[in-house]
């Protein structure tokens, strides 16, 4: 909708600083499968609420490596999209100040943001239960492709687990900069989420102003200013073609 994507980037121009907030969604068009859209083929045969969870590592973590930790590395390889490409240029352009992701695919490093806070981990880290020491995720993945499962600590032998964030997790630093942000903030960007994951899904509440884009309903559709029920690639792709022109 033309009038809807006017209105959009004359919002973004209008405003000091502006957040961008994304979740699953935004991946879907670089074959991420999101959790609550119908039809996802990668979690169909898995529930994600119990295979990442925190329950399931700890106390059956050959159950977890099996099922939960080959699902987040199938993400390893995607590779960003239109949605994730411009979200870059438009902070490269001083457009938006940064990112607020859910998402842990690692796409909005691909795709050369530099401002990122990351709420729910990354794909890129493991840590060690015990004496917190920190590895690559490949370092876990190497492990396992050995049939070290589950895979321990080379200093303490303590098991080592992916550093993102678990249904009973509690979250990272990150969370409180992002809470700290929208403080300030004149314009919350919300794309491809359904914002019914909490604590997340309270910043949207705090914006001043609120625009989202997002294929279905949304937990925050009424608050919107703006609300557009399309594809976030193309969204996207319009809505710099908008602010850019002449
Ligand atoms: P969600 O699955 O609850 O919602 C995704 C929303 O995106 C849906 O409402 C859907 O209608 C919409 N959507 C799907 N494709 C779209 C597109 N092309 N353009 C615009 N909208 C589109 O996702 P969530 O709110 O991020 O919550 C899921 C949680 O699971 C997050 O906390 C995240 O950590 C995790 N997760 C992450 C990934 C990833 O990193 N890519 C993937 C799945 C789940
Ligand atoms: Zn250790």
């Amino acid at each position: 909708n033309k009038s809807l994507i006017e209105k959009a980037a004359r919002m973004i121009k209008d405003s000091a600083k502006v957040m961008v907030l994304t979740g699953a969604g935004i991946s879907t068009e670089s074959g991420i499968p999101d959790f609550r859209s119908p039809n996802t083929g990668l979690w169909e045969n898995i529930d994600p609420m119990e295979a990442l969870s925190t329950a399931v590592l700890y106390n059956d973590p050959n159950k977890f490596y099996k099922e939960g930790f080959q699902m987040l590395l199938s993400m390893t390889n995607a590779e960003p999209n239109k949605g994730h490409l411009v979200l870059a240029e438009m902070e490269r352009l001083g457009y938006i100040k940064g990112i607020i992701t859910q998402n842990i695919d690692n796409l909005h490093h691909k795709a050369g943001s530099k401002y990122i806070l990351e709420v729910h981990g990354n794909t890129r880290e493991g840590s060690c239960l015990d004496c917190g020491e920190i590895v690559g995720l490949n370092v876990l993945e190497g492990k396992i492709n050995k049939g070290e499962i589950p895979p321990k600590c080379e200093k303490c032998g303590g098991l080592l687990r992916p550093n993102v964030v678990f249904f009973g997790d509690m979250l990272p630093e990150d969370f409180n900069i992002a809470w700290e942000e929208i403080d300030d903030c004149d314009l919350l960007i919300v794309i491809g989420s359904s914002l019914s994951v909490s604590p997340v899904n309270y910043l949207p509440q705090k914006a001043k102003k609120l625009i989202i884009i997002n294929v279905g309903p949304t937990m925050m559709d009424n608050h919107g200013d703006i609300v557009i029920r399309e594809k976030s690639g193309m969204v996207l792709e319009e809505i710099f073609k908008e602010l850019t022109k002449n």
